[in-house]
């Protein structure tokens, strides 16, 4: 009897100190991602995030620290429509992680819903736009809770073992959400119809989602500095269309905008553009308060 019972009663200890099942570990590209995966997730998963809100994310380096996060990887969200053209596949060939290169693993967020500024053929032979269109998308809410079914769906068909989990958090995260995009929508109701200028094309989604019209761009294309006649012409713009703001993401240097701010007269508006980008922006919940209540502050 003791013989047998010895056995079972090692193996039984045993197995409670044996570590639980492994965790899925998500790579996120970007702070919004990162911010998504932790609603659906919560702690199912070990989560890195590359990059933050004071970083463009145009333009990373591909740094070994990077390439083990995704060398690590059984998931990584990101962008796509070519933001990360410049760095992710890098960070994925240096990984030699061939799960996360295509297939479950990966999973690109623009991919999953209607992109704007999509270039018919004429205008890519002019060279020098994304064919997926524009990429920052993460700056309309409506964009955000389609990104959001079709995470929680992915996260099921990966981890299983947790799918109740993954449904639980994705109904409240929907719920929630939805609640405030009611809210956020009756509070920016007197921006509909005011006219911005921006530092750069980033904030196409949240224009067309309040209905603010944006009358002109310092860097239309990003990181191409604008010529003398661009910005002339960009003072009168900006001066002779009663302009609610010269909008800027927290990562961009205030400089263009500052200059053309003092020629026009019209406020700068420094906004979070992700989730850390300010101090209220802790998660995809407050980036919108904040927002919000940036551009309401403006419209005073
Ligand atoms: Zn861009």
């Amino acid at each position: 009897m003791k013989t047998i019972a010895m056995p079972l009663l090692l193996l039984a200890a045993l197995a409670a100190a044996a570590p639980a099942q492994a965790k899925l570990r998500v790579f996120a590209c970007e702070p919004e991602w990162g911010s998504l995966v932790q609603e659906l997730a919560g702690d199912k998963v070990d989560l890195d995030v590359g990059t933050t809100a004071l970083q463009d994310v145009h333009v990373v380096e591909a740094k070994p620290s990077l390439i083990a996060k995704v060398r690590a990887a059984d998931l990584v969200v990101c962008t796509g429509a070519e933001l990360e053209v410049g760095w992710l596949p890098q960070l994925i060939r240096q990984s030699g992680n061939a799960k996360v290169a295509s297939g479950a693993g990966s999973f690109m967020a623009a991919a999953q819903v209607r992109t704007l500024e999509k270039p018919t053929a004429l205008d890519r032979a002019n060279g020098d736009v994304h064919p997926d269109g524009n990429p920052h998308i993460q700056m309309d809410p409506r964009r955000i809770l389609i990104v959001a079914r079709r995470l929680d769906a992915r996260l099921i068909q990966i981890d299983p073992a947790n799918a109740d989990t993954y449904r639980q958090r994705g109904a409240s995260f929907e719920k929630r959400w939805l609640a405030a995009m009611a809210k956020w929508s009756a509070e920016a109701a007197p921006l509909k119809g005011r006219k911005v200028v921006v530092h750069h094309i980033s904030w196409v989604y949240l224009w067309d989602w309040l209905g603010i019209q944006e009358i002109g761009a310092l860097e239309p294309k990003p990181s191409v500095p604008p010529t003398a006649a661009h910005l002339a012409e960009l003072v009168g713009i900006t001066k002779s269309n009663n302009t609610l703001a010269i909008v800027h993401a927290a990562y961009q240097d205030s400089k263009p905008s500052n200059w053309l701010s003092q020629r026009t007269g019209v406020p700068v508006l420094n906004l979070p553009f992700t989730v850390g980008g300010d101090a209220q922006s802790k998660d995809l919940f407050g980036l919108f308060d904040s927002t919000i209540a940036k551009l309401l502050g403006a419209a005073k």
